[in-house]
């Protein structure tokens, strides 16, 4: 059980970093946009109805905003970039939905899995009846649920105490590797999404991390996997913990008032100049420190919009590059050729944390002194491959399956810059990576050792509705094809 490993609680890291920014402030939020200028209109509003407002002004529909308040507790318990995660989860199965035209997804997944409860030779065969008595429960019970861990530092996270050895986690039969898999997705999904997740690959608990215990900045996402969990270690040189030092010009102007260490989790799009404008002439009728209620104003806006301090009252948004050294990216791993900077904050955006995922991968290194041979699904701006190529890991053999033509660019141009001597396939579908074509790739390159992918999900999609049905889908189509794809190369990998 995560939450009650006494080790676990011991790694719960000095209290500088257990900031509780992020957890709670919700519940003081205020609907910034309405506040000058209708301020009788909002002050009647409940707590609720602001935080409704407040995500109705960021684009999402009050339907979509008041379901993932249902979903991810009171505003007490939810932070802005937890609900907009469960939204954007939710906007993932909605898309399932259309994506599946015969079934809703959830049926379409539960039949897949009642095949592979039957299949001769799955996994599920070797589980004891009990077990299977536990997943039919499971999945009739929508209370019993995989609960998030706090503090999110999953197996454990890079700390220099001893008391961070991480507890043993036994994988269930026959998940095991090789070949290794990885997969991620948002933390904070509706009801029953990563029990679904979870059920399909091969019963291993999520684990789940923030990364604001690798950089300055927040990201919980989980992480399914079979990768050994001892002997990680993190890339080096360690990243900045703190906003002040990743960005020590911020310093000169941050006021003693705005009292936050960490960013938010940075999202695919940006805070507005005229937002910034409007808080600078907030800022500018008080000579010293400004009212409460202006301090709070001010706040909740850059906490909303990850705004730093670059001058006397004013605030910024974060430069692309600033993002992508958060991220662990290269500087300019995403500048030029034609990207524009909408595209650029996008990619980011739903990138890969560098540091963490390199954290949880460090273990490939011990166990392919000679590299590896990678399957990436939904490589994006390749976080997966620059997570490995830091390490040290070297890629023999990509295979990379990604939509975007400008992620794909991004991507090329990386593996040219850093002198890969390893052979890069690309293909744009993940829908075109059928057995046959696996097969074939798998028999010139050899087999793959790790398959790695996070499933989309599209942040600020506001005209997307969600409807209740449409989250009774739980889970998006395209994990469906990370799954089909996986259990492809792990049922071939055997044969070999
Ligand atoms: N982990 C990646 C980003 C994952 S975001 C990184 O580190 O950058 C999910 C990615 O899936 C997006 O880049 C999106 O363009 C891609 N995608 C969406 N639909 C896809 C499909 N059908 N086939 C392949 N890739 C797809």
């Amino acid at each position: 059980e995560l939450e009650s490993s006494p080790k676990k609680q011991q790694c719960a890291i000095s209290s500088q970093w257990s900031s509780d920014y992020d957890e709670s402030f919700l519940d003081d939020l205020s609907d910034t946009d309405s506040w000058f200028d209708d301020e009788e209109n909002t002050s009647s509003l409940s707590d609720k109805e602001k935080t409704l407002l407040t995500l109705a002004n960021m684009g999402y529909t009050v339907e979509e905003a008041s379901l993932a308040m249902d979903r991810c507790g009171s505003c007490s318990e939810a932070s802005l970039d937890e609900l907009t995660d469960c939204i954007c989860a939710a906007q993932m199965a909605k898309a399932a939905d259309a994506y599946l035209p015969d079934d809703k997804p959830a049926k379409r997944l539960y039949n897949e899995y009642d095949k592979l409860k039957k299949r001769k030779s799955s996994v599920y065969e070797s589980l004891s009846r009990k077990n299977q008595r536990g997943y039919e429960k499971k999945i009739l019970n929508e209370n019993e649920m995989i609960r998030i861990p706090k503090p999110m530092i999953g197996f454990g996270v890079p700390c220099l105490t001893e008391s961070c050895q991480v507890t043993d986690r036994n994988l269930p039969e026959g998940a095991t590797g090789p070949p290794y898999f990885y997969y991620e997705n948002v933390a904070l999904t509706p009801k029953g999404v990563w029990d679904s997740i979870s059920r399909f690959l091969y019963d291993i608990e999520p684990e789940f991390v923030d990364s604001k215990y690798f950089c300055a900045a927040a990201r919980k996402r989980g992480y399914i996997h079979n990768l050994p969990i001892h002997n990680r270690f993190p890339l080096l040189p360690l990243p900045p913990l703190t906003i002040h030092a990743a960005f020590p010009l911020t310093r000169n102007w941050w006021p003693t008032w705005d009292t936050r260490t960490k960013l938010n989790c940075l999202q695919t799009v940006i805070g507005s100049a005229k937002m910034t404008h409007r808080i600078r002439k907030a800022l500018e009728n008080w000579d010293r420190e400004p009212p409460l209620h202006v301090q709070k104003y001010v706040r909740d806006e850059c906490r909303k919009w990850n705004l730093v301090w670059v001058g006397r009252n004013k605030l910024a948004p974060l430069e692309c590059d600033e993002v992508e050294m958060l991220l662990g990216f290269p500087r300019n791993h995403t500048r030029g050729g034609g990207i524009s900077r909408t595209d650029r904050y996008k990619s980011l955006g739903n990138s890969f944390q560098v540091d963490t995922v390199a954290y949880h991968l460090s273990v490939l290194k011990y166990l392919y002194p000679g590299g590896i041979n990678l399957l990436s699904l939904f490589s994006g701006i390749g976080g997966a491959e620059v997570a490995l190529h830091r390490l040290g890991i070297t890629l023999k053999n990509v295979l990379s399956v990604e939509i975007s033509e400008v992620n794909r660019n991004i991507f090329r141009s990386w593996w040219e810059q850093t002198n890969q001597k390893g052979n890069l396939i690309e293909v744009p579908d993940v829908q075109q990576v059928d057995d046959n074509f696996l097969g074939q790739v798998m028999d010139s390159v050899g087999g793959f050792d790790l398959v790695v992918g996070g499933s989309p999900c599209n942040n600020l999609a506001g005209s997307n509705r969600v409807s209740r049905d449409g989250l009774d889908g739980k889970q998006s189509a395209l994990f469906y094809d990370y799954y089909r794809i996986l259990d492809s190369v792990r049922r071939m990998s055997r044969q070999e």
